[in-house]
């Protein structure tokens, strides 16, 4: 792919927190640009998928017909940044996704990062909470979870680039702790946050450009 000095990238834009991370791309060096529809897919280098909701993400990626484009996308190698729903939308594996009637389950993830995810992870008393995280390359990092998920399981060729910490402020859940909530494997990033919503937050965001460039 081209590796041009300000990457054009997209942000899946059907549904969930879409103009932040285009404002954190622009911040960070990128071209931002929405992505609704196959032919937007088509002309970016990279994609990032927003927090929102997996299932509403999940009907919407089939009624416009971007499933398959960018399943083949994916499939062969397009850089890909999940945020909180878009990382359950990455996953190899999905746990707690809702079935729906019919048997249907109400995520179809995308299987582009080995791991497996458990949706809305954190609980009813830790719904939404705020903590420091050490990012690996990064340092620390400030993290906002809302109805976040964690990954369960890592597969052989993914590098967790973040936990929870210890004593993490106001989740005041021990199960939390030491759960891992940022991954990469490749070109595939993947937060269980929302680092779009915060200062500080694009370099995280600087980082996937920077995946995208040295693609
Ligand atoms: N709970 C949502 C889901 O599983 C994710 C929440 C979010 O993206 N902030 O889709």
């Amino acid at each position: 792919m081209v590796t041009t000095a300000r990457p054009a990238i997209g942000v899946l834009a059907l549904q969930g927190g879409v103009a932040e991370h285009l404002a954190a791309l622009e911040r960070s060096g990128a071209e931002a640009r929405p992505v609704r529809r196959p032919e937007e897919l088509a002309a970016v280098d990279g994609l990032v998928l927003p927090g929102g909701e997996s299932t509403a993400m999940t009907r919407l990626l089939d009624s416009s017909g971007l499933r398959e484009p960018l399943e083949d996308r994916l499939a062969s190698g397009m850089p890909a940044f999940g945020s909180c729903a878009g990382m359950v939308l990455l996953a190899r594996d999905v746990v707690d996704g809702q079935e729906e009637a019919g048997g249907q389950p109400a995520v179809r993830p995308f299987g582009a990062l080995d791991v497996i995810v458990r949706r809305n992870a954190f609980g009813r008393q830790v719904d939404s909470f705020e903590t420091e995280l050490e990012f690996a390359g990064l340092g620390p990092v400030h993290a906002v979870f809302i109805r976040a998920p964690w990954v369960d399981k890592t597969g052989d060729g993914v590098e967790v680039l973040a936990r929870v910490p210890e004593a993490p402020d106001g989740a005041g859940q021990q199960e939390a702790a030491g759960r891992i909530v940022a991954v990469q494997q490749g070109p595939v990033l993947a937060v269980a946050f929302h680092p779009e919503l915060v200062s500080g937050g694009e370099r995280v965001h600087r980082h996937f450009v920077q995946i995208v460039r040295a693609h």
